[in-house]
């Protein structure tokens, strides 16, 4: 799926200008300014191995945007089982989706991809290996006034591809649930999960409830056209006109400076109903 904002919902791009803006780009692999992992001090011929290197061997590696905050997992758009019957449909928010468009198709950005989709050919050991790395991460994650907790977007590029896959999420957001930070200070990783498999998701919800870090969003197909109210989970949207959705709170990232999240957590807040996202 393409999903929302910075992603699958997000509006359709429609100049090579817009898909520069919207969803916003993805610096792979790019990470920030954290000390360095200690090598192998015993046997200096070994090559150190980092905490990319171990992330990209387990779970395909994360990526990052420079608009959102912490990290992001993302696989192929090509892979998004409805986002990729709606990219050839006019109206449709997948239609002309940034996510398989220019930055998306660097060989490298593919690549990493197609490599952390392959991780989910055995989904216990991905999930388990991803609550290991992300318990790490969140350790060394230090709270500020404007990004209080761990904030992890699920699916920049792609969706959701099996029920199994859903419940993997699932567990892996139980598994990193009051964790202590660097500050000392105990929290929940929170996951933002956008998706437009609502068949999927329904299945899903009649087997289990959703755990409390996990905001699972569910998008809606066209632009200005009608919202996923069926399961009764969180929304977005895609809109043009300002008065399309008047119950809805507008993503102010456009607004922001660098047209990022900035310190706004709205998508990953499951008391925030329906967000929607101006189409540029
Ligand atoms: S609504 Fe807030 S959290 Fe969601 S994409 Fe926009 S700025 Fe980011």
């Amino acid at each position: 799926m393409l999903d929302d904002r910075h992603n699958p919902n997000h509006p359709p791009a429609s100049s090579p200008q817009d898909r520069n803006r919207w969803p916003l780009p993805i610096h792979e692999e790019q990470t920030r300014h954290e000390p360095p992992d200690i090598g192998d001090r015993l046997n200096p011929n070994r090559r150190q191995t980092t905490r990319e290197d171990r992330e990209r061997e387990l779970v395909g590696g994360f990526s990052r945007t420079s608009s959102m905050p912490w990290f992001s997992w993302s696989i192929p758009a090509d892979r998004c089982r409805v986002g990729s019957r709606l990219w050839d449909i006019e109206g449709s928010v997948c239609h002309g989706c940034y996510a398989r468009t220019r930055h998306y198709r660097q060989k490298n950005v593919m690549k990493a991809m197609e490599r952390r989709f392959a991780k989910l050919n055995d989904l216990d050991s991905w999930s388990e290996s991803m609550i290991q790395l992300l318990r790490q991460r969140a350790r060394r994650f230090r709270p500020t006034a404007s990004d209080p907790w761990p904030a992890f977007r699920w699916h920049d590029s792609g969706d959701l591809q099996s029920r199994e896959h859903l419940l993997a999420i699932c567990r892996i957001a139980e598994g990193t649930q009051e964790l202590i930070l660097a500050d000392g200070s105990k929290q929940d990783i929170r996951y933002w999960l956008p998706s437009r498999e609502y068949v999927l998701v329904g299945k899903v919800l009649r087997q289990r409830t959703v755990p409390r870090n996990l905001c699972i969003r569910m998008s809606a197909h066209k632009i200005d056209g009608p919202v996923p109210l069926g399961l009764g989970l969180p929304m977005s949207s895609v809109h043009t006109r300002e008065d399309r959705y008047p119950d809805s709170q507008v993503c102010p990232a456009f607004q922001q400076p660098g047209g990022g999240c900035g310190s706004c957590r709205a998508c990953w807040d499951t008391e925030v109903r329906h967000i929607s996202f101006r189409r540029h």
